[in-house]
């Protein structure tokens, strides 16, 4: 245990205290919380396999994979074993699932509850009959990451392009920030810049995502203690250096003050750094790390890709790697902590309607859910420790190969490219997979109290938020 570590728990403990005094406003918080309608289902009915209903959880481990809807979870396992579950098919109004296909992935095994969310912004709405019953009602009014990102963090709807900002233009509190205040941790994590839009949801306030040098600066001036992401003005996306910076992200003089350490985070970009504290050589209780690359960690790098991996990686640090690093960071605060961990170019794929980049980044983002999970059974528990893995809205609206005005089935097999179609460039306005475990499970049941005639049980985009606020801290 080194010095700062030390000094850390003692600082925690004294937040401790304050937090204890402040209780009776908690009790007033949890009481008024509604958690929705008559409707209610409860978690047996829902879910036979749900798990025994658990205490708030002490740590909140938020896994975003954006742009991730089902059928990207389907085209990757798909891929990866030739089983495949979540898929749909049928003629408007009497679309069914396709039954069959076992779990692929860790997180849609029996431990693990799955529900669905909807995703819309401020002033908009999901109408699960229609979006069954008309092939292109989803491809109307959607949002975008900003106000997705938004409304998971903040627990506030908002209009598409604002971080952090609730309609009327003021700051909305997010969960980093709550956590804060009460004593805990609070970090994120991204495939993509650090301070593109998801990240920056949990990080910045501004009513413009693309406003990027003044949340690059906010987030600098954070009291995060873990800021992770790529953006790095001084390496092209093959994770080339380059002499004269690009600063789409990041200005120069940003990273300057970063790398001399005139900033309160230590700052690591090297990917032996990053192992390190993956490792556990953690030396400070506030790092920002940069990996050497300029847009995505692997999306953006050059080659055209037929099939998965078929263009070499860049050497770059893996999300995986990143949040590893990020948890052991984090744990050093004994009252727990929050993280939002995103695998970010999932959409960047989905925009390209490049479905093997988009495998690459859904199997880059599963391998970091496997090692979060990996993290928790080794170092937490699910007693404490609550894992969210869902998306902040489908991008590309990838289908099957015969869709519109029908829904099909993708089809394929193993290291083959899934048979598939793409009815957009952009977001959709469909429910996205919830998958969860741990911790606060049953409240986040509770509050899936509206029914989509397919894929079930779902939440709405603010409800985990308002449940960090409300309930659970
Ligand atoms: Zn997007």
């Amino acid at each position: 245990m080194s010095f700062k570590r030390r000094s850390l728990a003692i600082t925690c403990a004294i937040t401790s205290s304050i937090v204890l005094a402040g209780i009776s406003g908690t009790a007033a918080a949890q009481s008024s919380y509604v958690s929705g309608s008559s409707g209610l289902l409860s978690s047996s009915e829902l879910h036979p396999e749900t798990p025994a209903p658990l205490d708030a959880p002490k740590n909140i481990i938020y896994m975003i994979g954006d742009g991730m809807g089902y059928n990207h979870v389907s085209a990757t396992n798909l891929f990866e074993t030739g089983q495949t579950m979540h898929q749909v098919e049928g003629e408007p109004g009497s679309v069914t699932p396709v039954e069959g296909g076992t779990p692929v992935q860790a997180f849609e095994g029996a431990e693990w509850t799955q529900l669905a969310q909807s995703t819309f912004q401020d002033g908009n709405s999901y109408d699960p009959e229609r979006a069954w019953a008309d092939h292109n009602y989803v491809n109307e009014n959607f949002t975008d990451s900003a106000a997705a990102g938004t409304a998971m963090a903040t627990g506030v709807k908002t209009t598409n392009g604002m971080i952090g900002i609730n309609p009327a233009n003021e700051p909305a509190k997010n969960t980093s920030e709550y956590a804060i205040e009460k004593g805990k941790a609070a970090g994120v994590v991204s495939s993509v810049p650090f301070n593109h839009a998801t990240p920056a949801a949990w990080a910045a306030h501004n009513s413009n995502r693309n406003d990027l040098h003044a949340m690059a600066e906010e987030m600098i001036n954070s009291d995060l203690n873990v800021i992770m992401g790529a953006g790095h003005p001084f390496f092209d996306n093959n994770g080339n250096p380059i002499t004269e910076a690009d600063e789409d992200y990041m200005q120069a003089s940003q990273y300057e003050r970063l790398a001399s350490g005139e900033t309160d985070f230590t700052f690591v970009e090297e990917d032996a750094d990053f192992e390190a504290l993956a490792n556990g050589q953690v030396e400070s209780d506030k790092y920002f790390g940069l990996a050497q690359v300029e847009d995505p960690l692997q999306h953006d790098r050059d080659g055209d890709s037929v099939t998965p991996y078929d263009v070499p990686l860049n050497d770059v640090v893996d999300l995986s790697t990143m949040s590893k690093a990020a948890l052991n960071v984090l744990n050093q605060d004994e009252d727990g902590f929050h993280i939002m961990i995103e695998g970010g170019a999932i959409d960047w794929a989905g925009h390209a309607n490049d479905m093997a980049r988009d495998i690459e980044e859904v199997q880059e983002f599963n391998k970091a859910v496997e090692t979060v999970i990996e993290w928790v059974e080794t170092n937490s528990s699910w007693d404490e420790t609550l894992v969210i893995v869902t998306a902040d809205h489908e991008t590309g609206y990838m289908t099957g190969p015969n869709d519109d005005p029908n829904w099909s089935a993708m089809t394929g097999a193993a290291g083959i490219v899934p048979n598939h179609g793409w009815h957009s460039g952009n977001h959709i306005n469909q429910l996205v997979p919830v998958f969860a475990r741990g911790a606060g499970v049953s409240d986040i049941v509770a509050a899936a109290d509206q029914v989509d005639p397919i894929r079930g049980n779902y939440i709405d985009n603010i409800e985990i938020a308002n449940l960090t606020f409300n309930k659970w801290w």
